[in-house]
């Protein structure tokens, strides 16, 4: 196998809802690497924690959620139809229900808890161990796979992104106000980018990409040159 065809780690950390997944899974399908929502599994943690009373509206029993932790796997299972995995919790698919702005509303606490974190990352570290993947996340590229060949850091005008996920949530039918979706995306990343441990933060050596007003073609042939970069460097 040549150097340019070896397969490598790419990292894909940023903000709430500037496009990550739908950017990575795009570079995923074409280099034929499988593509990891990280996002998706930290939501999983939390819809099965409010199902099971662990956290609420009125807060967070990290005793209760930690304990929970030993009854929960987690997998992706490929969905033909939608193009991308949708993700299981104990073999139930929960991909719709961990959308939803109650969901997005207590992930951020859910995952600012060092335990659900150290469980976590250890499965994203595992799935990523013969390489071939794009992680999408907020620690990928500093934690969780911090020697990935190709590190990218996304961001956007919190405007745009509110209107994005606003957008994707009517058209799934969901109820939501523009107002509520920017409220919960400027919240979360606050607190992604305060929290104790590994918070939301640009990686030294990732590249940024700023896609307020960037079209999907317009990313992949940034993001192909990047590559191209990593491969004859
Ligand atoms: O990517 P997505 O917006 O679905 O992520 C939901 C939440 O999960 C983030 O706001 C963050 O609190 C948490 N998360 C995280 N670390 C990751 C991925 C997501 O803390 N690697």
């Amino acid at each position: 196998m040549s150097d340019t065809d070896k397969k490598i780690v790419i990292a894909v950390d940023g903000f709430s809802s500037c496009g990550k997944s739908t950017f990575a899974k795009a570079i995923a399908a074409k280099l034929g690497y499988i593509f990891i929502d990280t996002g998706a599994m930290y939501r999983a943690v939390t819809l099965y924690a409010l199902e099971k009373g662990a956290v609420s509206a009125d807060g967070v029993d990290t005793d209760k959620v930690c304990a929970l932790l030993d009854e929960i796997s987690i997998s992706f299972v490929f969905n033909p139809s939608r193009g991308a995995s949708d993700v299981y919790v104990n073999g139930r698919c929960v991909e719709d229900k961990i959308r939803t702005i109650e969901v997005s509303s207590l992930v951020s606490p859910v995952s600012a808890i060092p335990e659900v974190r150290r469980r976590l990352v250890a499965m994203q570290q595992e799935m990523g161990r013969e390489r071939g993947v794009v992680m999408d996340g907020r620690d990928i590229g500093t934690t969780v796979f911090p020697d990935a060949e190709l590190k990218i850091y996304m961001t956007a005008d919190p405007r745009v992104r509110a209107q994005r996920r606003y957008d994707e949530l009517t058209a799934k039918g969901h109820n939501v106000t523009l107002e509520e979706i920017e409220r919960n995306v400027v919240e979360r990343d606050h607190a992604d980018m305060t929290r104790e441990v590994s918070p939301l933060r640009k990686a030294d050596d990732a590249v940024v990409l700023d896609n307020s007003h960037m079209t999907v073609e317009e990313q992949m042939t940034w993001f192909l040159e990047k590559l191209n970069e990593v491969k004859t460097r």
